[in-house]
């Protein structure tokens, strides 16, 4: 089984290398560039391409994919809306992905954006360093017994409300299923949690029906003083209706790790351009906004068992086998 691996940085590379060992039967070309419809012929020769969340695996890269002759296409990340479904099952390539590699990392980070926010981290670290000990703009409010909002009780949600109920927290939860493991969360429509909740932390994947689940309506109706947290997918926040709910003194505080114009951004050192037009410079504007780019995943933990189970997905399907990591299109 040959692999091309596409947009591989260093931590890739390392990863899947110290995998390799145990998977004799896989070759693996890593590659700087990143998968979209110029780059996709590169893949020709090649059984299997691996690509990441800002992977362009749209409908003309599923097509080049296809006239180079790929039948399998390993998504080493969790999400696939960045995918054709439907093209690829056309041309009978296939879609793997690693669902569930490690819900806690995810989790932890956008814990660590609530409290970061919360307790305004992000200024204090800046403040100390230029000598100011003055505590001026630092002010922040305690998660105990307040309520947290979790939309999306899988994997990554469910981690989510048990860090939240650790913290003493009143956990409530919206989803289209509920999750049998959480006896301890109540479980309310959308609406109800925006209303009632002090911290929203968004872990549904995104879809049609969740594009732009966060929005102006959406927002009037979340609690003033309400902390926002996606570590989810940009696409469910609408980011001009965010920036005017928190110009409108909204939101106590907003932490991104994913956000909808990251897909340039994700990965790359951009410290010399001018991003004039960007709404993301205009987000950072905020003091109580805080940015990570799409860092949640970026654990030792997780990124071993990303190798791990990308490499058993390529085997399987060698093999024929299915390992549940399919992924196809619903309805
Ligand atoms: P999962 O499939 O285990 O859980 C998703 C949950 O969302 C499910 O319980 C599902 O029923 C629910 N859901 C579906 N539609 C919904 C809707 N309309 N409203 C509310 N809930 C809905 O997925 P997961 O492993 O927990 O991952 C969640 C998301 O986190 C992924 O889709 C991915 O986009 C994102 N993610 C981000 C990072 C990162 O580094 N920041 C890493 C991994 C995953």
């Amino acid at each position: 089984m040959k692999i091309l691996f596409y947009d591989t940085k260093s931590y890739d590379k390392e990863s899947f290398e110290k995998q390799l060992a145990n998977f004799p039967e896989v070759e693996i070309d890593f590659m700087k560039t990143d998968l979209a419809p110029k780059t996709a012929p590169l893949a020709k020769g090649f059984d299997a391409v691996c690509a990441f969340v800002s992977s362009d695996i749209g409908t003309e890269t599923v097509e080049k994919l296809h006239e180079a002759g790929v039948k399998l296409i390993l998504l080493r990340c969790a999400g696939f809306n960045n995918v054709d479904l439907e093209k690829a099952q056309e041309y009978g390539i296939k879609v793997m992905r690693v669902p569930g590699y490690s819900p806690e990392a995810v989790a932890e980070h956008a814990m660590a954006l609530a409290l970061g926010v919360t307790r305004r981290l992000h200024k204090a670290y800046v403040k100390v360093r230029e000598n100011d000990f003055s505590l001026s703009g630092l002010m922040g409010f305690n998660f105990y017994q307040k309520t947290a909002g979790i939309v999306g009780t899988g994997k990554i949600g469910a981690a989510m409300a048990r860090i939240c109920r650790g913290f003493g927290m009143n956990v409530i939860a919206y989803d289209v299923y509920k999750n049998p493991d959480l006896d301890f969360v109540e479980y309310v429509s959308l609406d109800e949690l925006l209303e009632r909740s002090d911290l929203i932390s968004l872990h549904c994947p995104l879809m049609d029906n969740t594009y732009h689940l966060i929005n102006k309506e959406t927002i009037a109706k979340m609690k003033d003083g309400v902390v926002l947290v996606n570590t989810s997918r940009g696409g469910l926040v609408k980011t001009d209706d965010l920036i005017e709910g928190i110009r409108a003194r909204k939101f106590f505080g907003v932490g991104l790790d994913v956000y909808e114009e990251e897909t340039k951004n994700v990965f790359e050192d951009r410290s010399d351009e001018m991003l004039e037009h960007s709404t993301t410079a205009r987000l950072l504007s905020f003091p109580n906004v805080m940015i990570t780019s799409h860092q949640g995943f970026f654990t030792e933990e997780a990124l071993a068992a990303i190798s791990e189970t990308t490499l058993q997905n390529a085997v399987a399907f060698e093999k024929g086998e299915s390992t549940g990591n399919e992924v196809v299109k619903q309805g």
